[in-house]
């Protein structure tokens, strides 16, 4: 038997299903104010597993009830690799439970797919790549590198926890990831990056009788969503077109004037202040300096059309590039004959419409990512969120043949 078939006859489909349902019953929804709602239990449970399974782990302390869990079998010693595995533990609210046809944090296993928040984005996701790496440390597979399974806290917050992760020793020596969020088990090279843009007009403050005593800001807002078609087309020549992945957008998804804690809205007052944000999504070929000049022009061409206002912006938290790795990356070689050796299938290529915690891995360790999981790329965040069984089986084999290829060469 070779080892990657020993590897392989260790991962079992009732395991595997059964350790999502398991994660997916632990509520993890981020609430903050709520001391009780937060990623600490279900990482308490992820902590207990993998110690149980024989794995060095070590916690990280991100904040208050947001630990980072992160378990590693084998070493890097010099001239070996270490690849991470990752996973997010929160996950996004249930909504209005009423729009579930099961329980939100039931795990309920119905003809082959489990349901519930997080089954796809990303419980399972994380799953496979627990029961992958226990595999191969079963089988006793691993001669050389490191294998390390990460289970990060705030993925779908500010992403905190990947962020602590990359100025620690454990994520500075990190030489490749997979990022085993939910995209149809697809190999994904590219990512597209965002940039959320807080757009604020100051105007000056009147009486809503009175305009002309006044500078209107929210006329100026007007001004700015004029704009934004534009610079959604100024994007999209300077960033290359993908195969994988949409064109740049500019979506407008918040407005607010006066903004919460500037002011209170008032029928009869004109607010000395009103502000928009810009969900900017990009493909790759444009740098930071290169998104902060458009938005520089937007913002001069909006005030420009409403004398006297002042318009400016600024990021809303810190840029989140596109991503893109080259299939001659070992890693990427490693996952698509790991694709073949697991499945029988030849491997698919996709893109993430999004970014991720791979987003930031590769923007500040330079090192190649690919995102690849089990679940639709459609389903995350929308009530009824499912995942297929048999899907993650076939993830957790794809992470252990990948895995296996990567480290040992
Ligand atoms: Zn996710």
């Amino acid at each position: 038997m070779t080892a990657l078939a020993r590897v392989l006859s260790h991962i079992d489909t009732d395991e595997v299903v059964e350790l999502t349902r398991a994660l997916v019953r632990i509520p993890s929804v981020y609430r903050p104010g709520d001391p009780d709602a937060n990623e600490a239990r279900v990482a308490a449970f992820v902590e207990s597993w993998l110690r149980r399974e024989g794995f060095e782990v070590e916690t990280q302390d991100v904040a208050p009830g947001r630990p980072n869990v992160l378990g590693w079998i084998g070493e890097k010693t010099s001239g070996a690799r270490s690849l991470l595995l990752e996973g997010h533990t929160d996950v996004v609210t249930e909504g209005n439970p009423a729009d579930w046809s099961w329980p939100p944090f039931g795990a309920d296993l119905v003809d082959g797919r489990i349901y519930g928040r997080g089954t796809a984005d990303m419980k399972s996701g994380l799953a496979a790549a627990m029961v992958a790496a226990a595999a191969v440390k079963r089988a006793g597979a691993l001669s050389r590198g490191k294998l390390v399974v990460g289970a990060l806290v705030d993925e779908e917050g500010g992403m905190i926890g990947v962020r602590h992760l990359v100025n620690t020793p454990i994520g500075r020596e990190l030489d490749a990831a997979i990022i085993c969020e939910p995209e149809d088990n697809e190999l994904c090279l590219e990512q597209r990056g965002v940039v959320w843009a807080r757009l604020r007009a100051r105007g000056r403050m009147a009486h809503g009788a009175m305009p002309e005593a006044g500078l209107n800001p929210i006329t100026c807002l007007g001004a700015i969503l004029r704009e934004a078609p534009k610079l959604e087309k100024q994007l999209r020549k300077r960033c290359e077109r993908s195969r994988y992945l949409r064109p740049p957008t500019v979506t407008p998804t918040i407005i607010q004037g006066p903004p919460a804690g500037i002011g209170v809205p008032q029928s009869n007052v004109i607010p000395a202040v009103a502000e928009t944000v810009l969900d900017v999504r990009l493909t790759a070929g444009i740098d930071a300096d290169g998104v902060r000049d458009e938005l520089e022009q937007l913002c001069a061409r909006a005030a420009a059309a409403c004398p006297g206002v002042k318009v400016e912006w600024e990021p809303v938290n810190p840029f989140r590039l596109a991503t893109r790795v080259d299939r001659s990356e070992a890693l990427v070689r490693s996952m698509m004959r790991g694709v073949r050796q697991a499945t029988g299938r030849p491997p698919k290529f996709g893109g993430v419409p999004g970014s991720t915690d791979g987003t930031v891995l590769r923007m500040e360790l330079g090192i190649p990512i690919v995102t690849c999981g089990p679940g639709n790329r459609l389903i995350p965040h929308q009530a009824n969120e499912f995942v297929e069984a048999a899907a993650i089986v076939d993830a957790a084999k794809i992470y252990a043949a990948s895995a296996l290829g990567y480290l040992e060469a």
